[in-house]
């Protein structure tokens, strides 16, 4: 049985275990120490934003990026519906309600919903603390819109960029969006720590602020002085050795993905019924706006023959993971009372997309194992027409 091949494994080389042993032997085995600062340094750089500060997750980023931004109990905080729980997690941690808005066609935020959002719940006397958009499987949100209309009521936006680093939209980065952006490095995302995130903010108070949250708001005196309920957040100085060497590898990894994408586009081009998810349109700019984080597909059941779900389940068999889109949020049983802005876009992507192997780990001889068993499939459905 050949091995399973994965949407996304960790892609770890010589240079992440010579960066792990470098850390370990200089003695740093904290969350603290020189890797940490040089690490928040290059995130830093890399994203064109001041200061990053480097987490234990993504989820601990957008917790503390909303306490930062003074959300608590009975606030109401708006983001997307289709995105993976933590970040409607995160605003309920604060006490606050997440209140989800519907994707449009590019899987983001639809602008003209939160508009819609804004006014019905003024209307009801009920007032929004914060926007948090979401760069759904690598592409960036239309910020020139979503900012402006969270600007013209008076509304900070905070950026779930956990999938999105690497990406840029009209040459601005992923991250370099919003108050504050969250980024992860969990083991499946663009690069990884094994676990672990980061805040980035042009903001020197709300940096300092975050780091001090995220070492359980010790004073800086002897005794342990508390003033605040902290949390312990920090990262690794291990770890953010691991996140420096990913760091430096990011763009080549970013390549490969890309690869995959334009060979994903070449196998389905005339397959009716099926399109690349998320591709730029004309109304778009023609730019991507994308990091290439996972290359999914939209299957429309009449047209194509076939449904997504039959595509899964053969590549299954194949020992090949692909995925459906996340489910949204206001589908989920746990945020099912929840207030909710839907027009049916995103239960419609759930319900067609499809995720295929995109890791930067894919080498030729694999990916050509992925791209046998699609157009077995295919021609499997068309004689069966
Ligand atoms: C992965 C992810 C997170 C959480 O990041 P962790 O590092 O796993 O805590 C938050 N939001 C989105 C959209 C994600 O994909």
């Amino acid at each position: 049985m050949a091995d399973r091949i994965y949407l996304s494994s960790p892609d770890v080389t010589q240079a992440e275990e010579d960066a792990l042993i470098r850390a370990i032997r200089s003695g740093w085995v904290a969350p603290l120490g020189p890797e940490v600062d040089a690490f928040e340094e290059e995130l830093a750089a890399y994203t064109g934003r001041k200061y990053a500060v480097a987490l234990s997750s993504g989820t601990a980023a957008l917790h503390l990026a909303l306490l930062n931004l003074g959300v608590g109990r009975g606030d109401l905080v708006l983001t997307s519906s289709l995105t993976f729980a933590a970040t409607a997690n995160a605003i309920v941690y604060t006490g606050a309600e997440p209140v989800f808005v519907d994707a449009d066609e590019t899987g983001n935020m639809n602008p003209d919903l939160l508009e819609v959002a804004f006014t019905t719940l003024a209307k009801e006397g009920r007032t929004v603390k914060a926007v948090v958009p979401v760069d759904l499987l690598g592409k960036v949100v239309n910020h020139e819109r979503i900012d402006a209309i969270a600007a013209a009521h008076g509304v900070p936006v905070l950026s779930d960029a956990a999938e999105s680093l690497g990406a840029t939209r009209y040459g601005r980065s992923a991250g370099a969006f919003g108050e504050a952006a969250a980024i992860s490095f969990n083991g499946n995302k663009i690069m990884t720590t094994s676990g672990g995130g980061a805040l980035l903010t042009d903001d020197e108070e709300f940096a300092q602020r975050t780091r001090y949250l995220a070492t359980q708001a010790r004073q800086p005196v002897v005794h342990y002085e508390h003033t605040d309920i902290g949390y312990n957040y920090r990262m690794s100085n291990i770890l953010a050795a691991l996140g420096r060497a990913q760091l430096s590898r990011l763009d080549e990894m970013i390549d490969r993905r890309r690869q995959h994408r334009i060979a994903y586009r070449e196998l389905f081009t005339d397959v009716p019924g099926v399109t690349l998810f998320g591709e730029p349109s004309g109304a778009d700019g023609g730019e991507t706006h994308d990091n290439f984080w996972l290359t999914s597909i939209l299957v429309d059941p009449e047209a194509a023959g076939f449904s997504s779900e039959d595509l899964r389940d053969a590549l299954g068999i194949r020992s090949i993971e692909s995925r459906p889109l996340w489910k949204p949020m206001h589908l989920q049983p746990v945020y099912a009372s929840a207030t909710a802005f839907i027009d049916g876009t995103g239960e419609r992507l759930f319900k067609d997309g499809l995720s295929l192997p995109s890791g930067s780990v894919l080498d030729p001889s694999r990916f050509a194992r992925v791209a046998e068993a699609i157009t077995a499939f295919l021609d499997s459905t068309r004689a069966a027409a």
